[in-house]
């Protein structure tokens, strides 16, 4: 009996010190990391606001393959996404969080009026042909931005209007999605593509539109169903977002191509990029 008590008193011992152990590592680990009040403080006084735009809703549900309905997925990777975004002390707005139809110039306009930094729609993708085969995450941008929003881009940022102006942000910002978010997922990476989308093109923000995988890809789909999946999209994103963002805070005209007009003169340089 007394041989047990002994044995026991040990075992208590070891137990306790292996508890302090894991607890002091446990805490070391969570020193190392930015706790969400950090986070938050990091950005200047008043964080940046990114719009998050679930694609499709309400009649129009977007591809249906495989079970899945674009638009619901749709929703269900973006609300991820505000979660993550949240985390990081970003300020985020949806532009939809139920399922309701809103028309896509509405979309572009949530985005100009609330003076976003950015805006990300969230997209599904499908295959008509080789559906087999095609899967994979691409991102889309727009380099040719309506009239209105060049006047809009210009007024804010308050760049003269007969200066020409190029904006390239939301490639910038598409390859940092697509970078990250691709290696998160362990996606096919299929690059990023101009294209003039009504979201994005009538967007003042750096604005892209992600197509986060193929619908109609027997495996991808499956992939597409599980939440451990959409949550890894959603952090990749999200770590895109910010990561331009950063980028951004520090050179507010960055991706900006700006080209003095020719009769004006003499005139403060402008530098690209800058
Ligand atoms: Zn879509």
């Amino acid at each position: 009996m007394k041989k047990l008590l002994i044995i026991l008193a040990r075992s208590l011992v070891a137990y306790s010190a292996m508890a302090v152990a894991v607890g002091a590592f446990w805490m070391g680990t969570l020193a190392l990391r930015p706790t969400d009040d950090e986070r938050r403080q990091s950005w200047d006084s008043e964080p940046p606001l990114v719009v998050v735009d679930a694609g499709h809703g309400g009649h129009d549900g977007g591809a249906v393959a495989n079970q899945l309905i674009e638009k619901d997925t749709a929703l269900d990777i973006a609300q991820r996404l505000k979660t993550r975004l949240g985390a990081q002390g970003l300020r985020v707005l949806m532009t939809r969080d139920k399922d309701v139809f809103i028309p896509l110039e509405k979309r572009a306009t949530i985005a100009n009026d609330t003076h976003a930094a950015a805006f990300v729609s969230v997209h599904l993708n499908t295959a008509v042909e080789d559906a087999a085969t095609i899967h994979g995450l691409e991102t889309y941008f727009s380099d040719s931005k309506g009239l209105q929003t060049i006047r809009l881009i210009k007024d804010r940022l308050k760049i003269p209007t007969p200066v020409k102006l190029e904006d390239r942000r939301g490639k910038e910002l598409a390859e940092s999605i697509q970078r990250i978010t691709c290696r998160r997922t362990e996606a096919e990476n299929r690059g990023t593509k101009e294209r003039g989308l009504t979201v994005i093109h009538g967007t003042a923000c750096p604005s892209v539109l992600v197509e986060c995988g193929f619908l109609t890809h027997k495996k991808e789909a499956g992939r597409l169903n599980q939440a451990g999946y959409k949550d890894s999209l959603a952090s990749g994103i999200a770590d895109g977002v910010v990561a331009f963002l950063r980028a951004q805070s520090l050179q507010p005209r960055r991706g900006l191509i700006l080209t003095e007009p020719k009769s004006v003169s003499p005139m403060e340089p402008l530098t690209a990029r800058n």
